[in-house]
Parts: C-alpha cells; structure tokens; sequence
C-alpha cells in the first residue's frame, strides 16, 4: 500500500482536483490519498479564528462569507452531474452553517482549533464527492477516527497504527482510500491539527502505520531545492536526500516539508518522494537511508529565532552548570535548536517565546543573561566531515561580509548552522548560493 499526499496547490482549483484524479488512480497499488485545504482556506480560517479572539463579529463574518462564496464558486467548476452537485451543496451548508453557529457563541481555543479542522474537511469531501460523480470506487476515512496526539502534542503513532489497521481491515478489495491531512485529535478528545504544513506530517505518520511502500508528497514544484526557491534565484531540485539531510533540512525551514515530517517515515524506513502535481513526470527528489553525498547539498533558513547568551565565572571549570541551564528551558518545555559554548558563556537558540520572561528571570540567577531577537538561523546540508575538505571554507568564505553570531559544526557529519540577523538572511542565501554551488 502507498501513501499519496496532495498539498493545497495540488487541490487549489477545480482543473487541479481533477488531475490529482487521475494521479491517484492510474496505478494498480492500493493507496491512502491524504488531502490538504484549498490552497488559501486555512489561512482564511486562521483570520476567521483571530477576528473572533478580538471579539470581531463584523469581520469574522466578512471572512466566512468571502470563504464561502470560494467554495459556492468552486464546486460548480469541479462537479457536472445535478446529484454531484447536490452533495456538494449540502457539504458546503454544513461546514458553512457550523462557522456560522460559531459567530453566536462564546469563542476559546479548542473552537478556533475546530474552525482550522474545516479545510481539510471540505477538500476531502468534495474530492469524494468528484470520485462518486466518476463511479470510482474508493472509502472516505476520518482522520478524527485515528489520528491523534498526547498531552505533550505528539503523534501517538502505535496508537495511530492499531486504529487504522482495523479500520482498514473492514475494507477488504479497496484500493482507494481518501483522508484528511492535518487534522488530529488530542488527549482531551478535542479536535486538533499538526501545525501549519501538518499533512505531510499525516502522510508519514500514515505511511509509518500501515509501513507503506512509499509516501509520496506531491506539491508545486519539482523537489527539494538546493536553496529557498522564494528568495535565491537559481536554484535546482537534489535528485536524492537521505532521512537525516531531509529532516535536517525540513527542520531548518525548508517550507516544501513539515518540520517533522520525516521521522515517522524515517522509523520505518519508508522511501519518500516529493513530486510535482503540475509536472508529474519529472524525477522530484527521493528520500531513503543511504545515500552518497559528497559536498554541500542544499541550504535552508529558519527565521524567528531568539539568542540567549548566558555569562558566568562560575562557569569556569565548573561541572553542572550546562545542566542548571538546560533544565531550566525543559521546565518551559522549550526546545533548543543551537547551542556554543565558551569557558565562561554558553548561548542557545529557541524559536518559541512562549516562556521567554520566566526562561529569562530564572537563567538570571545563573549568570548575566543577554536576548538577541530576529535571529535566523542557516543551515547548511551535506557530508561536511569526512572526504570534503574545504567545504566550510567555501561557506565561510562566501558569507565573508557578513556578521555571525553563532556557529555550530561538528554536531553531526551533515550540518552547519550559521546564526545571523534576520536582516542579513536573503544576502547570505544569495552569497551561499553563489560561493558554495558555484553560480
Ligand atoms: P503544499 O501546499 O503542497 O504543502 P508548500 O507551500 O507547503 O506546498 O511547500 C511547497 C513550497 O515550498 C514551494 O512552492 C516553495 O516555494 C517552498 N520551498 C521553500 N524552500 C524550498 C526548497 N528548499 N525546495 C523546494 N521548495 C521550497
Ligand atoms: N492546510 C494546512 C495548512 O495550510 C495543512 C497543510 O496544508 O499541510 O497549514
Ligand atoms: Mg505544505
């Protein structure tokens, strides 16, 4: 069994929803077909959810009616036959009359995370509803039925497995399954999703599952490029990536994936193919256990990052002291992505402020504490270790004119991370991509 997930492009207009038709039917494997929203949607509804924690009736209901009447444009162009039509009508009243109800009454989290969870909801219906008007055969599966997350917001992946194992045991003969991406539920029961950008995390969760034969993540454009596409120019797609390179690149800001979509496929050792809807022919990139790479690979950016430099003289051949530090950001749950060290500072980076005041106020009894905002941090992919001799040089050497707060090499035989001033970031992909690639 495969796994083919389409983003919200790939679903984004009728014509496309039609292609992803064919896609998902022209081979004889079975497949789960994980859809995302409507190119837009989720955005339209993330503005729906903050008019209403603003107390914002008028314009959350400005929001849901210009939504709506997208999806009432929408389904006359995908659907031709009066029932096929009728169907999505009805869907389309009922997802709309629920944001509707949700204008009448007292708004709080877990209803925003209800109004994310519309999306997904009316792409994979309508998508069944084009499938039904075509007499293909295929089974709509509800996310809500078995995907689902920990207190902690992890994916429950044994959990997950054992779910839809045994829903799919009662669809013996199917070969074609539709799903929505993104949505979950939570340890609370509550309706919850995986983040912006969550259905590639879905597909893989899936394709971990059910350990798919491949999970396929088709998108707007031919593979991962070596560079963001958004900001350098020229850039070409990497015909392979291994797990790590690809996790490390998701990681760092590579927006073509999840931050950690990678792993659950990775676990199971799952290849995975990111591939163009608009160009389906072409090679995109592959992602498996061994691959020979020499060189840098690719370079990615994550922006909203936040230094912290902690000073200390106590930190001088002092042991424990990194402990005290770190168990301070693991009471406030919060990751650290890179870390330097001197004999008598330590600086870290984190990307969620949530706790920052009482993060701050705690590391103060430990040493003077400093705060960098608007950092990003740059990544720099590939076997920088072994064989390649030089490959730091011609990194260093291209960003030459451009001040370095942090950086961290050695942490693994494929990554470098360069931490600088947001403001800094287009020059140094730019630089990158002219010293390391060479054009
Ligand atoms: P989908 O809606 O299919 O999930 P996304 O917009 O989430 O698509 O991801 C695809 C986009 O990611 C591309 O259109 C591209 O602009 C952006 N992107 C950023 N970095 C990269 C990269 N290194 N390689 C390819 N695409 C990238
Ligand atoms: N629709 C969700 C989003 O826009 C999930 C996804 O597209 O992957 O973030
Ligand atoms: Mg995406």
């Amino acid at each position: 069994m495969k796994v083919m997930k389409f983003g919200g492009t790939s679903v984004g207009k009728p014509e496309r929803m039609h292609q992803v038709k064919d896609l998902v039917t022209r081979g004889d494997e079975p497949t789960i077909v994980v859809l995302s929203a409507l190119s837009g949607t989720t955005n339209a509804l993330v503005g729906i959810g903050e008019a209403l924690a603003e107390a914002n009736r008028i314009l959350a209901k400005e929001r849901i009616d210009a939504l709506h009447a997208h999806y009432l444009e929408f389904y006359p162009a995908l659907l031709k036959t009066e029932k096929g039509r009728a169907k999505a009508e009805d869907i389309i009243k009922e997802h709309f009359e629920f944001l509707n109800i949700i204008l009448k009454i007292s708004f709080n989290e877990a209803i925003n995370r209800d109004i994310l969870a519309q999306g997904e909801l009316l792409s994979t219906k309508l998508f069944y509803t084009l499938l039904e008007e075509l007499n293909i055969p295929a089974v709509f599966l509800g996310a809500l039925d078995f995907m689902s997350i920990d207190e902690n917001s992890e994916p429950e992946l044994s959990k997950i497995s054992e779910k839809l194992k045994a829903i799919l045991a009662q669809h013996p003969g199917e070969k074609l399954f539709v799903t929505q991406g993104y949505i979950c539920k939570n340890h609370r029961n509550e309706v919850d999703n995986l983040k912006r950008g969550g259905s590639d995390y879905t597909a893989s969760l899936i394709a971990a599952a059910i350990n798919a034969s491949v999970c396929e993540i088709w998108t707007d454009i031919d593979g991962m490029h070596n560079n963001d596409p958004r900001i350098v120019d020229k850039t070409r797609p990497i015909a392979e990536l291994s797990f790590d390179e690809a996790a490390e690149l998701a990681y760092f800001g590579a927006k073509i994936l999840h931050p950690a979509s990678i792993w659950p496929a990775q676990q199971y050792n799952v290849p995975v193919r990111l591939l163009n809807t608009m160009d389906p022919e072409a090679h995109g990139t592959l992602i498996k256990e061994d691959v020979e790479t020499t060189g840098v690979k690719a370079i990615a950016a994550k922006d909203g990052i936040t230094a912290i430099k902690i000073k200390s003289s106590r930190m001088l051949l002092a042991y424990g002291f990194l402990r005290r530090v770190f168990e301070i950001f693991e009471k406030y749950k919060t990751p650290i992505d890179m870390i330097t060290t001197s004999e008598v500072a330590v600086s870290v980076t984190i990307d969620d402020l949530s706790h920052l005041a009482q993060i701050q106020k705690e590391l103060e009894a430990l040493g003077s504490v400093e705060v960098d905002q608007n950092q990003t941090i740059i990544c720099i992919v590939g076997n920088m270790v072994s064989e390649t001799r030089g490959a730091i040089k011609s990194v260093m050497d291209s960003i030459n004119n451009i001040p370095i707060r942090m950086v961290s090499y050695g942490g693994s035989r494929h990554n470098v991370s360069i931490l600088i001033d947001s403001k800094f970031k287009k020059d140094a992909l730019q630089s990158l991509n002219e010293g390391v690639f060479n054009w």
